[in-house]
């Protein structure tokens, strides 16, 4: 009796994190017509329905198959921490029982959803939380869709926009990554213009090539953090595989090909890449670029050994680089009474 549960389990497919097409081919193969791929969408995606007996609108003898065959597993809420400022940050359970963390983030009209690629990640950036932990393993698209839905269900708001920006590389795990970005930009997923979406990097260079190529008008920041390669490969190692020439014509070849302004992400760490001769090699850099510079205060990582720099000094590298012309912005620092660096929710909330 348990053996058989267990060989009928195994045998259903989790249909959350399917795009039309795959939905469209199972739907066929149990002899149904194509437009109930097309229904399942709007149940899973739009009204966040997983339960397939509640599919109103689908033939009960199909509802019946589709439990019989199938699952529709999405990641649940763990763990929710509130920040003053009204930044959720959460702690998501996904299908193996492991955890990654999702940030949302209200600014005005604008709600942001920060989500992860990756459980861990393997790139290995010095200051980062996320890097202590390592890689366990790539999230697959609807253990990325899912944790917008998640949040969106927690919180009662509708997200504006999505940043893959939290745990993880999201272009070492390319294919799940566009296959969720595709669930997020299609009108039965969750219907957001792919400007709102953005992929962060940290400068996998084949990878910022393909995605020029994908025809998806999706945002990309590009985490540089040091104008130099010495600096860099300190700082983020994949720069001795990629370094920062072979990068930066990625990026421009990017920007030719989609016409897209590209973020850059620069975390100032105190002494490090702080200083005002750094900010003038960062504008000399990216001098001509359709571009723009996000200004990342360090937020403290105690293991790592970097602080953050005064506030003046900080002051002064953003004037350095306006002054020449390159627009750069200072990130607030936001849900800083919450554990805000990503990775550190996960690291001390071990549920
Ligand atoms: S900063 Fe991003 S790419 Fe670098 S180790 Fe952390 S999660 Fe990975």
């Amino acid at each position: 009796m348990t053996t058989g549960t267990k060989a009928t389990t195994e045998r259903r497919v989790n249909l959350y994190g399917m795009g039309l097409e795959e939905l469209t081919a199972f739907v066929q193969e149990l002899g149904e017509p194509a437009y109930r791929a097309r229904q399942l969408m709007e149940w899973l995606y739009q009204h966040h329905v997983t339960d397939f007996h509640a599919m109103t609108n689908l033939p009960k003898a199909l509802r019946h198959t589709l439990a019989e065959r199938a699952t529709a597993e999405a990641p649940t809420v763990a763990h929710v921490q509130v920040s003053t400022d009204g930044t959720r940050k959460y702690l998501l359970r996904v299908f193996d029982g492991d955890t990654v963390e999702a940030v949302l983030i209200p600014e005005g009209e604008r709600l942001t959803a920060c989500l992860s690629s990756q459980i861990g990640c393997g790139i290995g950036c010095r200051f980062c939380a996320t890097a202590l932990m390592g890689l366990t393993r790539n999230l697959a698209p609807g253990e990325i869709v899912g944790q917008l839905a998640a949040i969106q269900q927690e919180s009662g708001r509708r997200v504006t926009n999505v940043v893959m920006m939290g745990m993880g590389e999201p272009l070492a795990n390319y294919t799940s990554v566009m296959r969720a970005l595709r669930l997020m930009n299609h009108p039965l997923g969750f219907g957001l213009g792919a400007r709102r979406l953005t992929i962060s990097t940290v400068g996998i260079v084949p990878r910022i090539r393909d995605l020029a190529r994908e025809n998806l008008q999706v945002g990309l920041a590009v985490s540089l953090h040091a104008a130099d390669d010495e600096t860099r490969d300190l700082l983020v190692p994949i720069n001795r595989r990629y370094p920062i020439a072979e990068l930066m014509a990625a990026v421009r070849d990017y920007i030719e090909q989609t016409h897209r302004r590209v973020t850059f992400e620069y975390v100032l760490l105190r002494g490090v890449n702080d200083s005002p001769a750094d900010a003038r090699k960062l504008a000399k850099l990216l001098e001509g670029l359709l571009c723009h510079v996000n200004l990342i205060p360090f937020n403290p990582v105690p293991e790592t050994g970097f602080e953050r720099p005064e506030a003046a000094v900080i002051k002064r590298f953003q004037e350095e680089l306006t002054s020449r012309g390159i627009p750069a912005t200072v990130r607030r620092s936001r849900g800083s009474d919450i554990d805000a660096a990503c990775g550190q929710l996960r690291r001390r909330q071990p549920v």
